[in-house]
């Protein structure tokens, strides 16, 4: 069945031919085209994803199939997944993400854990989470940490009430959301543990291209990505307790630059942390 002038997906509406029409289609668009065109079919049925392979012979229906072609259309244009699918998993939390949120990285966690080595269970510890987004680190550290009292800021209202609703659709009630410039809504409060991962994209990068649906206030950060770095490490000695730890992510090439803001800055025992590739991604120090 296809409608007048509109041919979902040339018209087939087997689940397994739409499928490797759409996984084609999103060859230029995506690294995982097939495992995309997957999660947007189940999506638009509102079925799990086993279902398509014990299903591969069905026919969908048409609204369903204008639903897919829609989100197809959007994926091949550019557009994260997660923004299609308004959810990211990150520490094994599904989180909500909107435009108005980076998309949280897996690279991530390795911030989320090196912050955690440095939290026993037992104690507990005030963390403070600067430009949250989704609310992906500091949900992650107070879910991990129930004895420890979140706060976690972000310049942008709109992503700090995705990650109000993150919280409330978690159940995580120890941690609390502020708006405002870095340290600034925190002015007088005292932490033990900082993290961070801050825009910290330099802003005539290439890479930015690719980046173009996600929030440029959470990436680009003037010429050299360090402009909001230098802000960090300047106003959180004032946040921080004495012998507290500032976890930051950053770029692989930028722990040198970093190395030198923070002993500007008075911050000592500079360490780094790589990601998943090996490269380093985290700079972690303390007072
Ligand atoms: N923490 C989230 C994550 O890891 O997925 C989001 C990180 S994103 C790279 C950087 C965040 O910093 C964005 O949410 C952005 O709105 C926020 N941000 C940018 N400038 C800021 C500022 N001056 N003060 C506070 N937050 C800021
Ligand atoms: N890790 C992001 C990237 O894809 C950048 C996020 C940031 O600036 N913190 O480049």
């Amino acid at each position: 069945m296809v409608r007048d002038g509109w041919t979902p997906l040339n018209g087939f509406l087997r689940i397994d031919s739409a499928l490797s029409i759409a996984a084609v289609t999103l060859q230029s668009g995506s690294e995982s085209p097939r495992l995309d065109a997957e999660l947007l079919l189940a999506r638009a049925l509102d079925v799990p994803r086993s279902y398509l392979f014990a299903h591969s012979d069905e026919e969908m229906d048409v609204a369903a199939a204008e639903r897919f072609q829609n989100a197809i259309d959007q994926r091949a244009g550019g557009v994260p997944l997660a923004y299609i699918t308004g959810e990211k998993e990150f520490w094994s939390m599904v989180l909500t993400v909107s435009p108005a949120t980076l998309v949280p990285r897996p690279d991530t966690e390795i911030l989320v854990d090196r912050a955690l080595m440095k939290i026993p269970k037992d104690k507990a510890m005030r963390v403070l989470d600067l430009g949250t987004g989704s609310g992906a680190i500091g949900l992650a550290i107070a879910r991990e940490r129930p004895l420890c009292e979140v706060v976690a800021t972000d310049v942008s209202e709109d992503a700090l009430a995705i990650a109000r609703l993150n919280s409330r659709e978690l159940g995580i009630p120890n941690i609390e959301f502020i708006q405002g410039s870095w340290a600034d809504p925190v002015a007088g409060q005292i932490f033990d543990i900082i993290v961070s991962n801050p825009p910290y994209v330099a802003s005539g990068d290439s890479a930015l291209a690719t980046l173009q649906h996600e929030p440029r206030v959470a990436l680009v950060s003037g010429d050299d990505g360090l402009d909001d770095i230098r802000v960090i490490a300047a106003e959180t000695k004032n946040v921080i307790v004495n012998g507290g730890y500032l976890l930051l992510e950053h770029g692989a090439m930028q722990s040198g630059e970093i190395a030198k803001i923070l002993s500007a800055n008075g911050w000592a025992n500079i360490m780094l942390a790589n990601d998943l590739g090996g490269l380093p991604r985290v700079t972690i120090s303390s007072r």
